[in-house]
């Protein structure tokens, strides 16, 4: 993901992101952040403002991203002691974001190719 977009995505759910080297050695977010494209980043803000008020609504864990990624051309969100209610969140980003180009955003599909990825017509080569 783009510096900036990860920089927005960090100021808007610190307590989500919050996983240094020192709090959490263990989990690649420490050191590696989000290793996602740019078109997921508003289903990411989506997901995040979802979990976030399910801790402060519904006394939901305080979820600790410890790993963000992509595999199999979807996102992976990986986080300890998530809620029932969480966990279905983080499925239903999951299943979204393989309808969604991960390189802007737009309507995408899976293409199978060398790996499989999600993408809309116009980055279908990317
Ligand atoms: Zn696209």
């Amino acid at each position: 993901m783009s510096p900036e977009k990860s920089a927005f995505l960090r100021e808007r759910h610190p307590l989500i992101f919050s996983a240094t080297k020192q709090s959490h050695p263990h989990a690649p977010f420490s050191y590696w952040g989000l290793q996602c494209g740019d078109g997921w980043a508003g289903l990411l803000d989506d997901l995040c403002r979802q979990l976030q008020c399910e801790t402060a609504e519904n006394g939901a864990p305080q979820v600790v991203a410890l790993q963000v990624k992509e595999k199999f051309g979807a996102i992976r969100f990986y986080a300890a002691d998530l809620a029932a209610r969480q966990r279905n969140l983080v499925q239903a980003a999951e299943a979204a974001s393989k309808t969604t180009c991960e390189t802007c955003g737009a309507p995408g599909a899976l293409i199978d190719g060398l790996w499989v990825k999600t993408r809309c017509t116009a980055h279908a080569a990317d």
